[in-house]
């Protein structure tokens, strides 16, 4: 799949219903156990200001994870048995945190497995951290990222 370019970088107030996915997703990210694997990623989705699924990367896997490597990726964990329908109008929220006490948001882009996956679930918004001030909009359907700039840091 070709990758498009980010569309606009623009300085604006991220709306509330983002800001609270993004740090529901790092608040549950940075609270995991120390686990077994060296990433601390979560996903959730939401819906209608509800969160409707949560999922974090681990060692596990899954007959529908499609991902060569033995590990779950949150993104998939957290869309498994979700249904179709509970899909419109949703939104999934991938965070990576890291750094002392995991209160830095790191780059979180879906890899080309979880894309794969996300595509075919019919899901079509995925918002992701990029860094402590940057959070990036996939528009599923169209494959366009759009990235979004805080004037300040997130606070996680
Ligand atoms: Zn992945």
């Amino acid at each position: 799949m070709e990758e498009m370019v980010v569309k606009s970088h623009n300085e604006f107030k991220i709306p509330s219903r983002i800001r609270n996915g993004i740090q529901l997703a790092a608040k549950i990210a940075q609270k995991r156990e120390k686990g077994s694997t060296r990433y601390y990623h979560c996903a959730i989705l939401t819906k209608k200001n509800r969160c409707v699924s949560v999922g974090w990367n681990s060692l596990k896997t899954h007959p529908k994870s499609k991902n060569k490597f033995s590990t779950l990726h949150a993104e998939v964990h957290c869309l498994i048995g979700i249904h179709e329908k509970e899909l419109v109008n949703s939104q999934l929220f991938v965070v990576r945190v890291g750094g002392l006490g995991r209160k830095n948001l790191l780059l979180s882009k879906p890899c080309s497995f979880c894309k794969t996956f996300i595509l075919e679930s019919g899901l079509k918004r995925v918002y992701y951290s990029v860094s402590n001030n940057v959070i990036a909009r996939w528009d599923v359907k169209n494959d366009v990222y759009t990235t979004m700039q805080l004037k300040e840091n997130f606070i996680i």
